[in-house]
This record gives structure tokens, sequence and C-alpha cells, in this order.
């Protein structure tokens, strides 16, 4: 059966017109799914009953299910969730000091097969569909609902590659953007790419001001050829090129994801390497501390390689931060807690 949350605004209002009824309910059901968070049609009190019956039978309401919860000493929560099909998607909710951002994922599995990633390891099932991602939101902020807080952030950095789902990952962003619904502002609202450039400029002419995060990690092409299969594809000078054609036309910073891999991508020399190669972007870096994976080779970089990488990046005048991380106590890294329930990890 076809979800409720698979609609924007403008869709629900044809949807409800075509079924022979007024284009205005459209936006109270929205407001039902959205704002009151309802989990039946009956308690749409205000839509007539042949309305709410015609939605019992055309369409389902439910969510995701909860088949384990993780919660942190941090605050971080994880979720690991199941989809109609029984396949599991994770989900995490992160405190920051300006609001709770939820991460979110947009595949069941991926296909870029980087060497150092969990999610990677176990191939893409499927693309996820928009109520699927959706229902991620709407889970996180049902729990939130619990404190009275709400989903301020939304990071779509969980498991899959966002940009080879990308009309499904749009078009979830415009629903939880919808001013009328969960009102999630764009400039709130992030997006992760290993980096598919022709998404990367499709990015640029959507009227969306979202934040665009490249996964980069290694400061030249022979090192990312070994880490980041996508680097066969679009290897860093078309990357740049695009990204450049990003920053120009839409007047946003792009985000840099650096990885730190203990004798991969640490060293000095790597360091210099990669300020040199930002040199004419206006980027911000993300200096991210490795999670280990059980099945690869890969470990973290000391700390003193992490504060060398980070001071030389300073000194270089690139924009840089060390990302603070989540969740320590719980399988934090990305794709852990679903490859563990399938026995991958
Ligand atoms: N596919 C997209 C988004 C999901 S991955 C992308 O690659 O950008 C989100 C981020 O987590 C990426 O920067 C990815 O490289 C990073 N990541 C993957 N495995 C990790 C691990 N074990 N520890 C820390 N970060 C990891
Ligand atoms: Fe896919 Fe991102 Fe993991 Fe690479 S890092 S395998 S693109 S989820």
């Amino acid at each position: 059966m076809i979800s409720i949350y698979d609609w924007n605004l403008e869709k629900l209002q044809t949807i409800v017109e075509n079924l022979g009824f007024k284009k205005y309910n459209g936006e109270q059901i929205l407001r039902w799914l959205y704002q009151s968070r309802v989990d039946s049609f009956d308690k749409m009190s205000n839509l007539s009953l042949p309305l709410r019956e015609t939605l019992k039978s055309s369409f389902s309401i439910d969510l995701p299910k909860v088949v384990k919860k993780q919660v942190a000493s941090d605050g971080t929560i994880k979720f690991l969730l199941e989809l109609e099909d029984k396949r599991c998607v994770e989900t995490v909710i992160m405190r920051y000091v300006y609001g709770n951002a939820v991460c979110v994922s947009s595949q069941v599995g991926c296909n870029m097969g980087c060497s150092f990633c969990a999610s990677g390891l176990l191939k893409k099932v499927r693309d996820l569909q928009v109520h699927e991602m959706v229902g991620q939101i709407l889970v996180a902020q049902q729990e939130l609902d619990k404190t009275n807080e709400r989903v301020s952030h939304v990071v779509v950095m969980g498991i899959g590659e966002p940009f080879d789902n990308y009309e499904n990952v749009m078009n979830f962003i415009y629903i939880i953007n919808e001013a009328k619904g969960l009102a999630i502002g764009a400039r709130h609202i992030s997006v992760s790419t290993s980096g598919i450039v022709p998404k990367i400029k499709a990015l640029i002419n959507e009227k969306l001001q979202i934040n665009l995060a490249v996964s980069l990690h290694a400061p030249n092409d022979t090192i990312r050829d070994k880490i980041m299969k996508i680097n066969h594809v679009y290897n860093m000078e078309t990357l740049k090129e695009a990204l450049i054609e990003y920053e120009t036309k839409t007047n946003r910073r792009v985000t840099f994801e650096y990885l730190l891999l203990d004798g991969i991508n640490d060293s000095s020399e790597n360091a210099y390497e990669l300020a040199a190669y930002l040199k004419d972007t206006c980027c911000y870096v993300n200096l991210i501390p490795y999670n280990a994976v059980s099945e690869n080779i890969y470990k973290r970089s000391s700390e003193k390689n992490i504060n060398n990488f980070y001071n030389i990046l300073k000194k270089e005048k690139i924009n840089v931060t060390i990302r603070r991380e989540f969740g320590n106590d719980i399988d934090a890294a990305c794709g852990q807690l679903r490859a563990k329930s399938e026995g991958k990890s």
C-alpha cells in the first residue's frame, strides 16, 4: 500500500482533489501528519468521515518499526529500524548545544564500496523510498516529543550514498522542509556525498538552500583511488571543478569531510598537499576520527597525528574543525549497528 508520507503539500492537495474532496483538505492532512503527528487517519478529527475512510483504504500511515534502540551516555540515541520488507537501516539523534540533529540513512547498504566503511561492506540492497526517510525523522521526533524537544537539524549521512538515490532524497527534503509541516529549515539540512559529480551539478538547480558535504578523505588521486572506488569515475580535479561551479553559482560553501586513517592519509605531507588542493575553494574541512570496523585493516590516527594535521591546515589558512564524536559507548560508526545485526561486524 502507498504511504501517506510519500507526498509534499502540493501532491497531497492534488491527491485529495482527485479523490473528490477539497484542495484545503491536503493542508489539513499535512498538519495532522507532521504537526500533530497522529498515528491513524481516525484521529484526523476535522476531516469528514468519508475522507477518513477513503484515506484509510488508499494509504498506509505506518512508520518504520524500532527493533533496537541504544542510548549513549552523551545523549546520542541510535535506532535500528525495520522497514516493510524487514530490511533494516539506522537513524541517529545527536545532541548539540544548538539543537538535535538526526542522521538519516538513504539506502539499504551502499554500492560505492569505500574500503573503510561498514555500509559499503554490505552492498546496496535497494534505495530507500521517500516515506522511509520521512519515517526516520518522525521516529526521531516521536522520541524527542517525550521531552518536548524537536528535530532541528537533519544530516543525510547514515547508510547509503544519497546521490545514488537523488530524486527520493530531494523529495524527502522538500517534505521535511514544508513550512506547514515539520518546517526544518533548508540551512539546517546537510547532504553528504562521496562525490557523484553530475548530481552535485543537479543540486545547483534545486530550489533549496541546503548544505553540501563531500567525503574527500585523501589529498591526491593515488590515495583516493585506493580507498574510494568513486575516484576512478570522478577524480579529484573533476570533483573540484564541479564544487567550484557549485560554490560560484549558489554562493554556498562546501564542507569537505576528511577521515584520518593511520598511516594512509594522515602525514604532514598529506596535510600540505590537501591544503594546496583546497586553495581555490572557499570550503570548510571537517576532520573525522575513524571508528574502526572489524572487517578491515584501517586504524584511527593517533591524537598526535590528528592534532598535527589540524595545525598544518590552520597554518595554511584552511577553515578546519575536528568532528566531535557521538555515542562512543554504543555502535557509533556509520553502518555498524546494521552490519552487526546482519552478522557482518
Ligand atoms: N555516502 C555518503 C554519506 C554516508 S557516509 C558519503 O560517503 O559521504 C557519511 C560519512 O561517514 C562519510 O564521510 C564517510 O566517509 C564516513 N564514514 C564511513 N565509515 C566511517 C567510519 N568507520 N568511521 C568514521 N566515519 C566513517
Ligand atoms: Fe557508501 Fe559513504 Fe560508506 Fe562510501 S562512505 S561506502 S559512499 S556510505
